[in-house]
């Protein structure tokens, strides 16, 4: 099992092989972590981006880092949050398992991820966190990934991330 670590900071600084860019459709850039991604990877990020024709809601695709720390970034597009009747928690798990599946095709051993849905596009937290954290444990062993690093951006963040990682893996019944 890899290590899943939650972790207060800012994800363009981080050093793993691949950092989760929280994108929209477009995956021309917009704000929050999308935002600090392309300025602190440089405008070749925005040029490779340009030629991948954006992205669907619950599906990623990866281009180099350039100037950051981490080789890759794997840019998903989240589910604008709608109340919860429109497949949110679907979807965003779907962002999730996506980044594990480009992660062994890039043969990604180091992994961080943003709280993806929770800034802008307004997913309630908590409930994000529960399936950042369940999704990640089910298929982390089908990648090569030994370590996952959530990373919040303030206090609060870490601390919902802290309390579901120190609570014991729920075992499937039957
Ligand atoms: P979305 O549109 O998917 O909601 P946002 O970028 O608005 O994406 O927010 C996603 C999460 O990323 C939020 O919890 C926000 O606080 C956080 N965030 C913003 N900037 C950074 C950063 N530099 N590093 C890590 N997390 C960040």
């Amino acid at each position: 099992m890899a290590e899943l670590i939650a972790v207060q900071g800012d994800i363009t600084t981080m050093r793993v092989d691949a950092i989760v860019n929280a994108a929209n459709t477009s995956l021309l850039g917009g704000g929050g972590v999308d935002g600090a991604i392309h300025r602190a990877a440089g405008p070749e990020l925005l040029a490779e981006c340009r030629k991948l024709g954006g992205c669907e809601t619950g599906n990623g695709k990866a281009t180099p880092g350039f100037h950051l720390p981490a080789k890759w970034v794997f840019h998903v597009v989240g589910p604008v949050w709608q109340g919860g009747g429109h497949d949110e928690d679907d979807l965003l798990s779907n962002c999730y398992q996506r980044c594990l599946e480009l992660a062994k095709a890039h043969h990604v051993r180091s992994i961080a991820f943003p709280a993806i849905s929770t800034g802008i596009y307004q997913f309630p937290p908590k409930r994000a966190a529960r399936i950042a954290i369940d999704t990640v444990r089910e298929h982390v062993d089908a990648s090569d990934v030994e370590v996952v690093r959530f990373v919040c951006f303030d206090r609060e963040t870490l601390e919902i991330y802290e309390h579901i990682l120190e609570e014991p893996p729920r075992v499937p019944i039957g």
